[in-house]
């Protein structure tokens, strides 16, 4: 069996339609369950249209949990937008959302909003809720500036997802032991080169279904299979299995006092008052 930290549902691009496309919880899933996936963790790329408020990603998120269960983790792509629409994130309440998922290329939470990036952080700390960041070689979205948050809350299991690039990731593995990594959207050739880091039990299997639909004629049922083959071919599976379920764990409530995250906010708050 295998686990997917890297799924999302929602509107997307596909190639040759005009308008994003709706991935539908029963489109995504049904994928995942005819591949034989056991977990996965998927957050719905609505974020990115601005028009699509909270309400409907809850609407979207429970249908997912009601056709999934527990075999779906779903994390909240906190979009620059829906954190102005509710800064104490009451969403959180539902006990729907596992963690939360940042793009920079969608909200430059690095670059411009640091500031605001920090007190989300301190609530995932609080509740014990894992982060995944898109990563990549460029600004804000670099392992190695990344992993400045990866220190700063070691507590929070992190994981910058994508494996980009495949040195500087495998360097931040090494150094920080709350950081994991995904393999999704790597190109099928670039899984050999895997092998040769160490990852420390903390690369996990992804995919990022269904991005490939937005570049590449083809089925996503039988793409998902030739990607899932060419993985297990690496011998990596078994150790992806176990680093998935690792990442997933509740890191729970740490040796920080939750409440001095409260006062600290309080004091940024004045500070932007001010
Ligand atoms: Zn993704």
């Amino acid at each position: 069996m295998i686990c997917d930290a890297h799924v999302h549902m929602g509107y997307y691009s596909r190639k040759g339609w005009r308008e994003p496309f709706y991935y539908s919880p029963r489109r995504v899933f049904g994928v995942l369950d005819r591949c034989g996936v056991e977990e996965f963790i998927v957050s719905s790329t609505c974020a990115q249209v601005e028009e699509i408020g909270i309400d409907a990603l809850v609407r979207e998120a429970r249908e997912m949990k009601r056709l999934a269960g527990r075999r779906a983790h779903v994390f909240f792509w906190l979009s620059g937008h829906l954190y102005d629409e509710d800064h104490e994130m009451h969403w959180l309440d539902l006990g729907l959302f596992e963690g939360f998922k940042f793009h920079e290329g969608e909200t430059p939470w690095m670059q411009r909003r640091q500031k605001e990036l920090r007190r989300i952080l301190s609530v995932a700390n609080e509740r014990g809720l894992p982060v995944m960041f898109h990563a990549g070689p460029v600004a804000g979205c670099c392992p190695s500036e990344l992993s400045r948050l990866a220190c700063d809350f070691p507590s929070i299991h992190f994981n910058f997802a994508h494996c980009r690039p495949m040195d500087e990731m495998a360097k931040v593995i090494a150094d920080c032991p709350n950081v994991w990594a995904d393999t999704a959207y790597m190109a099928l050739d670039e899984f050999p080169k895997l092998s040769d880091y160490d990852w420390h039990g903390r690369l996990m299997f992804g995919t990022d279904l269904p991005v490939w639909q937005a570049h590449e004629n083809c089925g996503l049922t039988e793409r998902y299979r030739e990607y899932v083959r060419a993985f297990r071919v690496m011998g990596l599976a078994k150790c992806a299995r176990m680093a998935f379920r690792d990442f997933c764990k509740r890191s729970g409530k740490m040796d920080q006092c939750p409440q001095f995250y409260v006062v600290k906010d309080q004091c940024n708050k004045e500070k932007i008052k001010r």
